[in-house]
């Protein structure tokens, strides 16, 4: 076997990547793991989910102690943001995890290539870096290569003043105005780091809702607290134009005078990358949206060549290409693999936060599910006055039939985190009575989820 030879050539060494490689290796795999960055980690660890957290997390800490930690009865004066320490602890964090990522590849001992991987044939990868062209063979392949952000047309990116999430991570300093486009996940996270730190953010969302995907409920809950925290909404507005000239961007949308602002954030979705991956000399087929197409073992229709993660249809979460990675990797070697979509949590990181599991009450309306429905407020919650995070509830949907659980959506304080517990009970197929009969403890927060599986039932003890 030349040195070029491995069972699996996984191509991207984000979440999905890297994770299907280490799978692989644990099952006994020579692996090769392609990467163009110098990272490893994909968008979710370079330029996503790791670095908007830390981010998120230093601004919740600036706002509350400018504006919380009096109603605690501690008196810290004037707070200033250090903006620089703060994008450079964000920097060591994304350094020690990209760090970690390698020692694990050495450790199972995957062979991590830096360069731009391209499809020239079945089973036949070329990585292209600074040093030249290497031809590797590969039994087997996958694709996971991710996704960026969407353009959109007449925004002019210019990678400082009018960029992406990329840009909005590392602004050098606080903008007087931000501008954002789009009311996603991503607008509204961080949108709230920058708001948390003194911006003005104005968010310009086409529909006539935000967070598209969440259930409506919810989102209307949020949109009222995000309100209440600053965060001005412009909805059914369709932006047309966007470009900085001389320092100071304009932007235009349909039916809306144009705004003047010091930076615009476009976020406004992400399309897979399939660019450059030779994807067309194989004869790989993508969909109208230029995501790879693949069967229930993850297989493209080109032989032995696989596709996990953002680059094919699902949602695109760092979580959901680990657990594509490692049902890709079992299939490939037992036969066996498999991702349930539909337990799939997602959650979005604002203050409160949004967590979510299984079908929204629209999704129910729509297919005609005939369900029963329960609320709990954070309001009446020990735990969330005791933290100062009384707003938010959680509401659990049910079969009306079965009783068995279909939906459960939080907004609150820790909603990602508590989204687990109802994942897990729908993963071994619990009913609103199962949730509701778990004993647990007090003051807690997940005492919600009780309470709003009791109410399901009409039993709600504290409501
Ligand atoms: P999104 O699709 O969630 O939201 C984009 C928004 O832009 C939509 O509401 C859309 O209606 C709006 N829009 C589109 N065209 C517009 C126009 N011309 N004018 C005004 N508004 C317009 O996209 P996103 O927030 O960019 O996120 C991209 C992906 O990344 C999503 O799949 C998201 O789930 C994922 N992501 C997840 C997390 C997380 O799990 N916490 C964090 C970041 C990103």
């Amino acid at each position: 076997m030349s040195e070029h030879t491995y069972d699996l050539i996984v191509i991207g060494g984000g979440p999905g990547g890297y994770v299907a490689a280490i799978r692989a290796a644990q099952l006994g795999l020579n692996v090769a793991c392609v990467e163009k960055e110098t990272a490893m980690g994909g968008t979710c660890l370079r330029v996503g989910c790791i670095p908007s957290k830390s981010l998120l997390e230093s601004s919740h800490h600036f706002e509350h102690a400018r504006r919380h930690f009096s109603d605690h009865g501690i008196n810290v004066g004037e707070v200033e943001v250090d903006l620089p320490a703060m994008l450079k602890r964000k920097e060591r964090i994304v350094a020690g995890l990209a760090a970690g990522i390698n020692g694990l590849l050495k450790k199972n001992k995957i062979a991590r290539l830096n360069g731009t991987g391209r499809l020239v044939g079945e089973g036949k990868v070329v990585v292209a870096n600074a040093d030249g062209e290497t031809e590797l063979s590969g039994k087997h392949i996958i694709i996971a290569t991710g996704s960026r952000s969407a353009p959109l047309r007449g925004v002019k990116l210019d990678g400082d003043l009018v960029g992406t999430s990329t840009e909005a991570l590392s602004f050098p300093d606080v903008p007087e105005h931000l501008v954002v486009i789009g009311a996603g996940i991503i607008g509204l996270e961080l949108g709230s780091v920058w708001l948390r730190l003194g911006a003005k953010v104005t968010v310009l969302e086409y529909l006539d809702r935000i967070l598209p995907g969440i259930d409506s409920e919810i989102a209307t809950e949020a949109k009222k607290i995000f309100e209440k925290q600053g965060f001005e909404f412009r909805l059914g507005a369709k932006v047309t134009a966007a470009a900085a000239k001389d320092g100071v961007c304009v932007v235009e949308a349909e039916d809306m005078s144009p705004i003047t602002c010091d930076r615009v954030l476009l976020a406004v979705g992400r399309i897979p990358n399939t660019e450059g991956l030779g994807v067309e000399e194989v004869g790989i087929e993508l969909d109208g949206r230029g995501r790879v197409i693949v069967d229930g073992s993850f297989r493209t229709n080109a032989p032995g060549i696989y596709a996990i993660g953002d680059v094919i249809p699902g949602p695109m979460l760092a979580h959901k290409a680990e657990e594509d990675g490692v049902a890709c990797v079992e299939g490939i070697v037992t036969g066996h693999g498999h991702v349930d979509y539909n337990l799939v949590p997602g959650v979005c990181y604002t203050n409160p936060e949004i967590g979510a599991v299984g079908q929204t009450e629209e999704e129910l309306q729509d297919s005609g599910v005939d369900y029963r429905k329960g609320v709990f407020h954070f309001r009446a919650n020990g735990r969330a006055h005791s933290i100062g995070s009384p707003d938010g509830k959680v509401k659990v949907l049910a079969d009306a039939k079965t009783d068995r659980v279909l939906g459960v959506h939080v907004i609150g304080p820790h909603g990602g985190d508590l989204i687990a517990e109802a994942a897990a009970g729908m993963a071994f197929g619990a009913s609103s009575e199962d949730l509701a009969r778990l004993c647990h403890a007090h003051p807690t927060l997940a005492e919600a989820l009780k309470e709003a599986a009791l109410a399901v039932d009409g039993r709600a003890i504290h409501a």
